[in-house]
């Protein structure tokens, strides 16, 4: 895939098309992402003794990989990730402007 988990993405398409949130968790086999508040889903919890009152819980679905693109915080946007070898590193840089996106 080409995010993974702590990447900073945008999302391209769907409902939540053009928000942007850190990577919570990736799913390789799956090809999915949860990205921190994008597609939230609400779910009815009913009450399950006194220390889970239940209601309505709130929490990132997973999404398609093909939906997001790594965002490039020069270029403000997501950007298309070219490989390269740096310092004998393989690293993630952005296409457009150079930049390395891992951290
Ligand atoms: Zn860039």
């Amino acid at each position: 895939m080409h995010v993974k988990s702590g990447d900073k993405v945008v999302v391209i398409s769907g409902k939540d098309r053009g928000k942007i949130g850190k990577v919570m968790k990736a799913f390789p086999k799956q090809n999915r992402v949860i990205v921190e508040g994008v597609n939230i889903l609400t779910r009815h919890q009913r009450p399950m003794g006194p220390d889970r009152p239940g209601g309505i819980i709130k929490a990132e679905g997973p999404i398609h990989v093909s939906k997001v693109m790594l965002y490039c915080d020069k270029d403000k946007q997501g950007v298309r990730v070219g490989h390269e070898v740096r310092d004998g590193k393989k690293v993630r840089v952005c296409r457009k402007c150079g930049e390395i996106l891992d951290k």
